[in-house]
């Protein structure tokens, strides 16, 4: 189905660079924080994140959060990192992505989300009208609801080429 087929399916954060941007026409992504950044409930982002950040910002892609978590956790995280963030976007609806798209004072087709879950990330890009960038989830997360959600993800992403191989 379409409405799940990512415009980019990537590895990792670190796969996604300012010359895909660039040649993509992306000048700012709205990031997922959990298993995207960081790993699942975690407040500090894995290895190689922040020189990332540093890289994207040194070569004028904005960068900001867009997460579905709580304001009291992804603000501790959001200082972590030092990015500006949106919380509780309650991705897949695409209204607070649509409204942090308005307030950045970007068009549409210069942004895309980036996230590592089909039924929040990648549907919410599909909503708002903007591009999605899938990436593989960092670590495997515990929950049956979970383990059920990446087993359709996995059946997903068989069918997908990959933009970085
Ligand atoms: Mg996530």
């Amino acid at each position: 189905m379409k409405i799940f087929k990512p415009d980019f399916y990537l590895k990792n954060i670190f796969s996604l660079t300012p010359e895909f941007c660039k040649n993509n026409g992306i000048k700012a992504l709205l990031l997922d924080a959990d298993n995207t950044l960081c790993i699942y409930h975690t407040n500090y982002p894995v290895d190689g994140v922040l020189e990332w950040i540093s890289k994207m910002q040194q070569a004028d892609i904005k960068l900001y959060i867009l997460s579905n978590s709580k304001p009291e956790r992804l603000k501790i995280f959001a200082k972590n990192v030092n990015l500006p963030y949106f919380y509780m976007s309650l991705k897949p609806l695409p209204f607070k992505t649509l409204k942090a798209v308005k307030a950045l004072g970007f068009d549409k087709q210069e942004v895309a989300l980036v996230g590592d879950q089909l039924f929040t990330d990648v549907l919410g890009g599909k909503f708002a009208g903007i591009r999605t960038i899938w990436l593989d989830y960092i670590r495997e997360e515990e929950s049956k609801f979970f383990k059920f959600k990446r087993k359709i993800e996995k059946r997903i992403k068989k069918n997908l080429k990959r933009s970085d191989v």
